[in-house]
């Protein structure tokens, strides 16, 4: 029997509001433990909640970006359940009313774009953080991230592999940097990604039991926890075991998922409408006003890139695949580079660049005026396409312009014929033998002869004039 798999993605992201959810205490996640916080957001008896609009706008944003309806009226509730990094005893969210419902995210999946349904986007609030690394057997608890605003995206289970899922997560990701509403970290947990999978007898339509795989550190993993988790199923069904409804953890280095708990079910959080906070009514205005607000998204920009500036639609693909190098690259055309040129430094060369140096386009050194100055130069033939490439190197090191670059370490292209002259003259008289040889007609030589007078002008030389010097001082000696 031949099985699909059915997967459905619930994402938590931190808003980056600066103040909590629900009380004026900073966001700023990297202030010492426990110093971000006041009788609201550490759950204290009498305290009252206030909810922050900046909340509010960024989820609707989300919400609209993904295609959503907006609730008209809506309500927070509290989920009811003991931990100890909630100190309340219930987590203020929402619960049958969610902010935003019913819409849609579209990903494109080896050529093939697929609509993947969004159920809902509800706000809610973070819990505080547990710490269990305080040495001695010690656990501690910091309340900087209790009441930080999140907001959790929950897909329909339209997904059915593991690669959908992987780009699925991109996709939102790509999505909420263009709202810029989040940093996105998952590293530092700001977005975290849970999986639900089952699988089912392809062609039936029936939900098999599902498992929900959680606290994997990056996309790639959860893609792995997926493959994993499929191929677990698929072996307890094909022995005629059953599988166990249950929350299951990834353990990366062992590459295997492991079972953490027994799934709670909704009626056992005892949710009920949160009796401290009024209903949140977003009228057509509001809703009017955060849709005006709404940048141009990942795909639309894409589109105008390739129609604009000429762009394939992979190097419009690459580029807009963050905000941050899609402006850059605006930025670096805006200064005077050529579209199509720019696109290819960009995405080839200095992607390298920062590809090596594990680094990120908005903490390159390098500014869009020094990208567009360095193709200039190219360009008016002062450097040649090889200097070029070093002076690149020496920008993402240093940071300063390709002139000074250029100047200081006198990489200036030789377009002087006298001394491209001389040069070939030194190359033909030093070697004999391959000149006889591209007499009697050997093409290919002409090409070695073109490296050793490059070389002789320690790169420097414009190839064109030593293409056409080369050629004229070979075709002069055969009269
Ligand atoms: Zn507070």
């Amino acid at each position: 029997m031949e099985y699909e798999a059915v997967i459905g993605m619930e994402v938590h992201v931190e808003l980056n509001s600066r103040s909590k959810v629900f009380c004026a205490c900073p966001t700023d996640f990297h202030a010492p433990p426990n110093t971000n916080v006041c009788p609201i957001c550490l759950g204290l008896p009498g305290a009252l909640p206030v909810l922050n609009r900046d909340m509010v706008d960024k989820s609707l944003a989300v919400g609209l970006a993904l295609n959503c309806e907006v609730s008209r009226w809506s309500k927070m509730d509290r989920k009811n359940y003991f931990y100890p990094d909630l100190a309340k005893n219930y987590q203020i969210s929402q619960y049958d009313l969610p902010l935003c419902h019913d819409g849609f995210l579209e990903i494109e999946v080896d050529g093939v774009v697929k609509r993947i349904g969004i159920t809902r986007a509800h706000m809610e609030e973070d819990t505080a953080r547990n710490t269990h690394a305080l040495g001695g057997g010690q656990s501690g608890i910091d309340f900087n991230r209790s009441g930080v605003p999140l907001l959790e995206i929950v897909t329909e289970p339209d997904l059915r592999s593991a690669k959908e899922a992987f780009v699925y997560l991109t996709s939102l990701k790509q999505i909420l940097q263009y709202l810029e509403v989040s940093d996105c970290n998952m590293e530092e947990g700001s977005l975290r990604a849970e999986a639900n999978i089952s699988i089912r007898p392809k062609g039936t339509t029936e939900f098999g039991i599902k498992t929900e795989v959680k606290n994997v550190a990056s996309f790639s993993g959860v893609q792995k926890a997926i493959e994993y988790e499929i191929a677990r199923q698929e072996k307890l069904l094909i022995e005629g075991g059953a599988v166990t409804q249950e929350t299951r953890g990834w353990d990366a280095d062992r590459g295997i998922t492991f079972s953490q708990r027994k799934k709670e079910s909704a009626h056992d959080y005892r949710y009920f409408p949160e009796p401290d906070l009024p209903p949140i009514v977003v009228d057509e205005r509001w809703e009017a006003r955060i849709r005006g607000q709404l940048p141009e998204l990942p795909i639309a920009r894409k589109q105008r890139l390739e129609k604009t500036y000429g762009l394939t639609a992979y190097d419009a693909h690459v580029i807009t695949l963050s905000k941050a190098s899609a402006d850059y690259y605006e930025a670096t055309v805006s200064a005077g580079a050529d579209p199509k040129k720019a696109a290819n430094w960009l995405t080839v060369e200095l992607q390298a660049l920062l590809s090596d140096a594990k680094m990120e386009i908005q903490t390159c050194k390098i500014a869009p005026q020094s990208l567009a100055g360095l193709l200039k130069l190219m360009n008016t033939g002062e450097i040649s396409g090889k200097i070029a490439k070093e002076v690149l190197v020496r920008m993402f090191e240093s940071g300063q312009t390709p002139e000074r670059i250029v100047k200081e370490k006198g990489l200036v292209q030789i377009s002087d014929a006298s001394a491209i002259e001389s040069a070939v003259r030194k190359v033909v008289e030093a070697n004999p033998d391959q000149t006889a040889q591209y007499k009697a007609g050997k093409e290919k030589v002409f090409g070695y002869l073109v490296g050793q007078v490059m070389k002789a002008t320690s790169g420097k030389g414009n190839p064109q004039l030593i293409n056409d010097i080369l050629r004229r001082e070979l075709n002069r000696q055969e009269q």
